[in-house]
């Protein structure tokens, strides 16, 4: 039985109806509030849950010590139907919102967050192509992942462009009928794992033609002549998941392989943040509730001065505040996911989610490290490698100052309007 039919089997209505929180009006309270997942999400809930707990926890603590690539975890999940959910159902997807891919990478996080990037990140290099490809570009490279057990990656990041990403310099040149690109990128997650890479290129040749015009986004074949991943870099946290610097060396792409035309790149490339940003904050809400779970175990079972260190209540207050933090992360990232399945512009609160749940997580996991003591300092307990790896969430998808920009920045855009 294909992974697709499994999940269809599993979710008994048309996955369309599963889309938002505020589900039918028969369901929902008269305040128009709603905060219940509806029968196919908590189904598809449990099944991540299960997952995590059977598949990614027992084996988190080897993958992080041999940062080793998981492909027996990804591939259990994609036959389970846990990625890919969002590809749409003419390249043979299931057609699932925002919020039910922000639900499944939460339970996966629980488990390892460097083990649901390795599963989920993926969806942020198919991600330009689902907004912006045509429905042969979307059939050729979004239908291939279904098919089988193949990923995606989204290469804009460059040793002299992060945050500034007008200041990429890759460069793609128009030879006949195709593209020839020349370049480097950095810090691609996937890099030496993907069947395939999103491409942000600079193509004006004017160095004052604005963003919006001065790049275009490419899809590009992993096993393109001249496109060379580097070595897996050591990274602080995360260590399951694949990231590398890439060198483009006359890279040859068809021209049918660019995303909506000349000049388009900027938007495609940013505009895929308003639905990863809200499963990056989902992933963070999950460390975060793994933080705060594992903490409070220990407090019970933990004495000092006679008694479990929780009847202590700075120790408390400390799993009360990361309390706080999960719940408050996790309704963040619902609004963020809901808006923009509804259609929705949701920038602005895919950065809210995006920012605290990233500064949620660091503090959850720090908190917890300092229940567990001296214990917490030491990898052959839990928190250690989560209060490692939550510092990524400030820095991937838009630093944690970034963010801070573009919320800024839309709330006086809004203020100006009034
Ligand atoms: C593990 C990992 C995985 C990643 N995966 C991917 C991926 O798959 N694809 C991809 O394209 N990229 C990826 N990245 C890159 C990531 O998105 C960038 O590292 C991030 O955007 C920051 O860019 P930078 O490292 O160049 O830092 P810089 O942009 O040099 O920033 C350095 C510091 O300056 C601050 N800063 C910069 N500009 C401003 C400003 N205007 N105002 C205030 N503060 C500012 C930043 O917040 C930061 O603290 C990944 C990075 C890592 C580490």
């Amino acid at each position: 039985m294909s992974a697709l039919s499994r999940v269809s089997r599993l979710l008994s209505k048309p996955l369309s109806a599963a889309r938002n929180l505020s589900s039918k009006a028969e369901d929902a309270p008269q305040s128009g509030f709603w905060f219940e997942y509806n029968d196919d999400q908590k189904a598809l809930q449990d099944l991540a849950k299960k997952f995590a707990r059977e598949e990614i926890i027992p084996k988190a603590a080897e993958y992080d010590k041999t940062g080793a690539f998981p492909w027996d975890i990804v591939k259990k999940a994609w036959g389970l139907g846990l990625m890919n959910g969002h590809v749409p159902a003419h390249c043979g997807g299931i057609d699932l919102g925002v919020m039910e891919d922000c639900m499944i990478v939460e339970e996966l996080s629980y488990g390892c967050t460097g083990i649901a990037g390795a599963i989920c990140s993926t969806g942020l290099g198919q991600t330009p192509v689902i907004i912006a490809g045509s429905k042969e570009q979307q059939k050729k490279y979004l239908g291939r992942l279904i098919e089988e057990p193949l990923l995606a990656a989204y290469c804009v990041t460059e040793p002299g462009a992060g945050s500034d990403v007008n200041g990429v310099k890759t460069r793609a040149e128009k030879k006949g009928d195709e593209w020839i690109l020349n370049g480097q990128k950095m810090w691609i997650t996937n890099g030496g794992v993907a069947n395939w890479y999103f491409v942000l290129a600079r193509t004006s040749s004017d160095p004052k033609a604005p963003a919006s015009k001065a790049f275009t986004g490419f899809i590009v074949e992993r096993d393109t002549p001249g496109l060379i991943p580097g070595r897996k870099e050591l990274n602080m946290g995360q260590r399951a998941s694949d990231t590398r610097g890439i060198t483009f060396e006359d890279v040859r792409v068809p021209k049918e392989n660019v995303l909506i035309g000349e000049g388009s790149g900027f938007k495609i490339a940013m505009g895929a943040f308003d639905k990863t940003r809200p499963p990056v904050a989902s992933g963070a809400t999950g460390l975060a509730q793994r933080a705060l779970d594992e903490a409070t175990k220990y407090a019970l079972e933990r004495k000092t001065f006679g008694v479990p260190i929780a009847a202590h209540q700075a120790v408390a207050f400390m799993l009360a505040d990361m309390a706080i933090g999960v719940e408050t992360a996790r309704m963040s990232w619902q609004r963020a996911a809901w808006e923009v399945d509804q259609g929705r512009r949701n920038t602005l609160n895919a950065s809210i989610s995006k920012c605290y749940a990233a500064d949620v997580a660091n503090k959850a996991a720090t908190d917890a490290v300092q229940i567990f003591g001296g214990n917490g300092f030491n990898s052959e307990y839990p928190v250690e490698k989560l209060m490692r790896d939550a510092k990524i969430y400030q820095i991937y998808e838009g630093t944690a100052q970034i963010q801070r920009l573009i919320i800024s920045r839309e709330l006086i855009e809004r203020a100006k309007r009034q």
